[in-house]
């Protein structure tokens, strides 16, 4: 353990207990069916868990493979080479208690995720932020990154606003929302009179990965989305990515998980509505209907809209998510992913993944062949190089290869060698399928549990009452309906696990 995290441990910077699982038969006592709606991060968590106790579950996705946002397909490039393409780079970071439990499943040592040692920050203005090599602890982790950042500057610290930063050391999950979710990250940020350099280089860098534009999310959001993070975890920014394509270490031994345990995986099978029986629920598909005693949704928030509106029984069983969904279902801003293959090479010593501060595009640059094995291969093969760009937040109604365009002519301004490479293929696509954190959106965030029994939400925008973000609160709101279901069946839980549930700083 190092210091900074004996340090924390003493101040309670430590995994606390959300759900300490058991208290129940280790298999349901009697036949319990089950319907997961959506075969990403969520439902899948939720099918592991469900049907590792006897339940007969089924999962219903509609793409061809699983995965959701973080799907990995296969895709011949025009070379005749096979290749898995991705939804996206995605970091496993240390907190994500939940999900790494339930990978723990097909990896009990968790070997196929590595350490990504470096997290630089890029900037065409300033010299790069490194967020890698912080001490994992808070406070040291913050105390480290004020004193040593060059963004960041002792008469910076005395001209900032302390009380306006307050809120980020004294995050609290009731007051946070009460006091802050009407206002934007926005407003937020700009209240704390940091100087242009740190706001661009330590915070916009962080608030994009949220799938958000600051100026349209909640300040709330962001102050427990620096909680999570950075100031109530015991492993601070580190995170690993798996030494393969996500098909290959993740999807491909879940789902024979799930089947070894009896359950289904069933792909390019969309559901079309759903409704109430006499014994439990009706699942209508494309492929036929579905029935079974419990159902969870685990679909992103446009699908879980477009579904409860093709649904109209639900506005007698479940009047409460039919009222949400005007809000839940607006998704937040379009993302941009774009895979490009080419002949050549980046320079040695840029880093796997790099964040992207102010450029008016490009979020993050990824390089493959470091970090994959099967881009690995080809870049080998082909004295070649595998580049991924992301962008966030985009402005809506741009198609995809002007997107991944003004990507790559942003990248080459700030690593000029980007400009020598043969561009060979690529692949790029705009989504938007991110939930939105809108102001004043919290009180109305739907649950894992709806007004209809037997009726379940999972997904990375279902509220919770701890601390998680993205993959994590995917993998443990699934894990929670699973909860649900095993508990009404007298069945032993799933324990849960989350950060240290208040700042460092909060009022108990
Ligand atoms: C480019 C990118 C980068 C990211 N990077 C990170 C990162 O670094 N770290 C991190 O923690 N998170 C990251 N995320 C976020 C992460 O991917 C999501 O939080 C997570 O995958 C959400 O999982 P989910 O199961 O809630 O939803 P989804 O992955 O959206 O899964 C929902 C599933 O439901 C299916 N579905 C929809 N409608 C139907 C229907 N009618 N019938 C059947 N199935 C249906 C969809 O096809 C999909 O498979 C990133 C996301 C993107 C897009």
């Amino acid at each position: 353990m190092a210091l900074s995290q004996v340090v924390g441990r003493l101040l309670g910077v430590r995994p606390y207990q959300v759900q300490p699982g058991g208290g129940g038969a280790s298999r349901v006592p009697q036949p319990v069916t089950a319907l997961v709606v959506g075969g990403g991060i969520a439902g899948v968590s939720a099918a592991v868990v469900l049907a590792e106790r006897g339940v007969e579950v089924t999962v219903l996705e509609a793409a061809p493979t699983l995965g959701g946002r973080l799907g990995a397909w296969p895709q011949t490039l025009a070379d005749g080479t096979r290749q898995v393409n991705e939804h996206g780079f995605h970091a496993f970071f240390r907190q994500y208690y939940n999900w790494r439990n339930i990978l723990r499943r097909i990896d009990p040592k968790l070997r196929f995720l590595r350490p990504v040692p470096s997290y630089p920050v890029l900037s065409a203005q300033w010299p790069t932020e490194e967020f890698g090599r912080l001490p994992p602890a808070p406070p040291a982790n913050l105390l480290t990154l004020l004193v040593r950042s060059p963004s960041l500057r002792l008469r910076d610290l005395r001209g900032m606003d302390r009380d306006a930063a307050l809120p980020l050391l004294t995050y609290d999950p009731v007051r946070t929302y009460a006091e802050f979710d009407e206002r934007t990250a926005d407003d937020l940020l700009t209240s704390l009179r940091l100087p242009d350099r740190a706001r661009a280089m330590l915070f916009e860098v962080f608030s994009h990965s949220f799938f958000n534009h600051e100026a349209q999310m909640s300040a709330a959001e962001m102050i427990a989305q620096f909680h999570f993070y950075l100031l109530g975890n015991p492993e601070g920014l580190a995170f690993d990515c798996p030494e393969d394509d996500y098909a290959t270490t993740i999807w491909g031994p879940l789902t024979r998980h799930v089947e070894r345990h009896g359950g289904q995986v069933m792909a390019g099978v969309a559901a079309t509505g759903l409704h109430r029986t006499d014994t439990g629920w009706q699942v209508t598909t494309t492929e036929g209907a579905y029935q079974a005693g419990h159902v969870v949704l685990a679909v992103d928030p446009a699908a879980l809209a477009a579904l409860v509106a093709a649904s109209p029984g639900l506005a007698d069983t479940a009047p409460q998510l039919v009222a949400a969904m005007p809000g839940y279902g607006q998704p937040g801003p379009p993302y941009a992913v774009a895979r490009y293959w080419c002949q050549g090479e980046v320079a040695a010593e840029r880093a796997i993944f790099s964040g992207v501060t102010r450029q008016s595009t490009l979020d993050s640059v990824t390089l493959y062949h470091r970090l994959e094995q099967g881009s690995r291969r080809w870049a080998e093969e082909t004295d070649g190089s595998v580049l991924e760009l992301h962008a966030y937040a985009c402005e809506p109604d741009v198609p995809a290869t002007e997107l991944a365009g003004r990507m790559w002519a942003e990248l080459t301004t700030l690593w000029p060698e980007v400009g020598r490479l043969r561009v060979r293929e690529l692949h790029a696509r705009v989504e938007a399928k991110a939930p939105a954190f809108a102001p004043g959106s919290h009180a109305r965030r739907p649950g894992v549990r709806t007004d209809a029994p037997g009726l379940y939400l999972a997904g990375d925008g279902i509220h919770t009452d701890f601390p998680s973000a993205l993959m994590e609160r995917a993998a443990a709101t699934g894990i929670l309906a699973a909860n649900h279901i095993l508990r009404a069946a007298g069945a032993a839980t799933e324990p849960l696990r989350s950060v240290r549930p208040r700042g460092l700083l909060a009022r108990r």
